[in-house]
């Protein structure tokens, strides 16, 4: 019987790139004549007497406070728009569910009549090749709803983990919201295999990374996200604990999100490296860096 699962990869940057393509943000118009605005009050200041020296910090504090306001303002934008097309894609996802299951009626029907001899082996294989399709659409859907949920959690929490008291080394904690490890091992995105092999020799099946490294997400909301990665699972799970237990004894720092929404589920994952609170270069050099 042709196999019915799906087996698509957990990296799928470019697919990501394509879902966003269309939120290419207007408001970045705006950022870049900010931008254009702060160059032009440069060259004016530049211009100015040397008395005007002693005003140059004042105004390069006011001008940081400014731009960061700015892009917290650009992140928003992004926030709302990827939640309009989250919901574009759950009624996508419920067509596509409502498919699947006419699909399965009509093969299982089909798989009746071909036991009678009434029809032919390739009219079978057509429905089944047909729910199979209809499946990899429907998880297509449902993954891509979780990592859009797991970035805006990211998002949404960025404030929150920024304004942390700093952690020692090794140090650990744990909120109804989140759990973070310092862990001091030289963690880097090429020890990602290491943990993958421990899960799947765990659990069976592949570690369910919906991030790894930069996406064209992270670039949206300015996240430094290149040396971290995203797991689909929630840490007070059985498979979220082990995961954890095991990021622990290696010395691979992390963040786990029980939710940004207490008592919700959604957006719930593991954030296996520093937190991405630093801003990527040129969007805010005033950013936070590795503050955990
Ligand atoms: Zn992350």
């Amino acid at each position: 019987m042709t196999p019915l699962t799906t087996g698509i990869g957990p990296h799928r940057l470019e697919r990501m790139f394509n879902r966003f393509a269309q939120l290419a943000s207007p408001g970045s118009l705006g950022f870049i004549g900010f931008g254009l605005a702060i160059f032009l009050s440069t060259i004016s200041s530049n211009a100015a007497s040397a008395q005007d020296k002693a005003n140059k910090s004042t105004g390069s504090a006011s001008r940081s406070s400014a731009s960061d306001a700015e892009l917290a303002r650009l992140r928003a934008d992004t926030i709302e728009k990827m939640k309009q097309t989250r919901a574009g894609t759950e009624k996508l996802l419920a067509l596509h569910e409502d498919e699947v299951k006419k699909l399965t009626a009509e093969y299982r029907q089909r798989q009746e009549l071909y036991n009678q001899g009434l029809i032919s082996r390739a009219e079978l294989n057509q429905t089944e090749r047909a729910r199979a399709a209809a499946m990899i659409r429907m998880d297509e859907d449902k993954r891509w709803i979780a990592e859009t949920d797991i970035a805006i959690t990211e998002a949404s929490m960025r404030d929150v983990l920024v304004g942390l008291p700093a952690m020692a080394p090794g140090g650990y904690s744990e909120s109804g919201t989140l759990i973070r490890f310092n862990g001091t091992a030289s963690w880097s995105l090429a020890d990602a295999a290491k943990i993958e092999k421990f899960f799947s020799q765990a659990f069976g099946h592949v570690l369910p990374i919906t991030a790894f490294g930069q996406t064209p997400t992270h670039d949206r909301l300015r996240f430094d996200h290149r040396n971290a990665m995203d797991v689909a699972l929630h840490p007070d799970s059985n498979e979220g604990r082990s995961l954890l237990s095991y990021l622990r004894q290696a010395g691979v720092p992390f963040i786990a999100f029980r939710s940004a929404v207490p008592g919700a589920a959604t957006g719930a994952h593991i954030h296996i490296g520093s937190p991405s609170v630093r801003a990527v270069a040129g969007a805010d050099s005033q950013g936070v860096c590795c503050k955990r």
